[in-house]
């Protein structure tokens, strides 16, 4: 830092230059993330200093995290769930397991473990690390769903959890959560589940499947507004079935206004939380359906367009998540001949593939004209 300051003006023209230099969302196809909706800025700004580290002082954005919570539990099946608004799927998923990890170090257990699938986000490996437990990776069907004989084989005494994975990061694919549920009611085993960022889209999409709190036996999920959500960042959501894992995770907070805290860090924002809240009211269940609808008509013709140049998905997309197969030698080689044309993609670990996210800033002029480079590079 310098000793004296600059104008303003000119801090904004270095801002601007800054700016330039991110990618516009335009032709990203590696993010979950994507432009938040206008009424999201709008809250996200008007609620800018709002700290909900000590929400005794922020009523106003206290009740529209209460609300919001509620909101995201009824679309998930129980509108009583128990939580808060995250700063996204990892702490969401951290807390999960913090919790359920206090509970069974309180009982005495010791050299705990949690069992996830292959596909798992790499956050659990953060949690691993974190909070010192092992962290066992279960192996995955044809389908890249996580196998549940393999889950069974891998649990013993000294499992405390199994996750599910609603939405994989990677693949897009869902989890066979009740067989999971059958699995870990039977061993009193606490079951999360990862719908960080399939929450906003599996209850929209056309085929029905069980993932939420109508399972018996999921015992928290975690959900990103910031993914498809169309929140601003940072927002994500941990809902817990039993309000009793809230308290696993309280810590006293002295000189503040609350008498304790569930949450992972402390000064959080209440910019996140209207903008979260606003977007809910705003859309409603039949507004994100028709986001949902919008980026799974657009998935589809992706994928016919590819199939009809020859290039295969690895599973029939189940979300807005496409993954392109190529002989292994090649997936560089084509990844990198789309990022010379400016597109952002990704590569999948196992099996190798190109992997693209049709978010909402993805439009049918965008997937035309990136088949047709598809075409040209392949
Ligand atoms: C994105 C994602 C996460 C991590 O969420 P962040 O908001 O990036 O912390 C965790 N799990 C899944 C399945 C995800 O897709």
């Amino acid at each position: 830092m310098e000793e004296r300051g600059m104008e303003i003006e000119a801090v904004k023209k270095l801002l601007q230059d800054k700016k330039r230099k991110d990618v516009a969302y335009e032709k990203i196809l590696t993010s979950m993330c994507t432009y938040p909706h206008e009424i999201a800025a709008y809250a996200h700004e008007m609620f800018l200093e709002a700290n909900l580290g000590d929400s005794g002082l922020f009523q106003g954005a206290k009740e529209m995290e209460e609300e919001a919570v509620q909101m995201i539990g009824k679309l998930l099946g129980n509108e009583n769930a128990f939580g808060y608004i995250s700063t996204g799927g990892t702490e969401s998923n951290i807390q999960a397991i913090h919790a359920i990890r206090n509970r069974k170090r309180r009982d005495g257990l010791k050299a705990m473990n949690i069992i996830v699938p292959e596909t798992a986000h790499f956050s659990f490996d953060k949690i691993g690390d974190l909070l010192s437990i092992e962290v066992r990776k279960a192996a995955l069907d044809d389908e890249l769903r996580v196998d549940v004989n393999s889950v069974e084989e891998l649990i013993d005494d000294k499992t405390i959890c199994v996750v599910g994975i609603a939405g994989t990061t990677e693949f897009g694919q869902i989890d066979p959560i009740e067989e999971l549920a059958s699995i870990a009611k039977g061993r009193d085993i606490f079951l999360h589940v990862d719908a960080a960022f399939g929450g906003f889209v599996i209850p929209f999409l056309e085929q029905k499947y069980a993932f939420d709190f109508s399972v018996e036996g999921v015992s928290s999920i975690s959900i990103d507004p910031h993914k498809m959500g169309m929140s601003t960042i940072p927002a994500g959501c941990i809902l817990f079935r039993d309000e009793t894992y809230l308290s696993e995770l309280a810590v006293l907070t002295p000189y503040l206004t609350t008498r304790e805290q569930c949450s992972l860090i402390g000064t959080r924002s209440g910019a996140s939380v209207a903008a979260t809240y606003a977007v809910l009211k705003y859309f409603g269940r039949e507004g994100l359906k028709k986001i949902v609808s919008e980026c799974m008509e657009l998935t589809r013709t992706l994928v016919q367009g590819a199939k009809a140049i020859g290039v295969s998905p690895v599973i029939e997309p189940v979300m807005n998540v496409v993954t392109l197969s190529f002989p292994a030698a090649e997936v560089d080689r084509v990844a990198s001949a789309l990022e010379e044309r400016g597109w952002r993609v990704s590569i999948t670990r196992k099996p190798k593939a190109l992997r693209l996210v049709i978010m909402p800033h993805v439009k049918e002029e965008t997937v035309k004209a990136f088949l047709d480079d598809l075409e040209d590079v392949r």
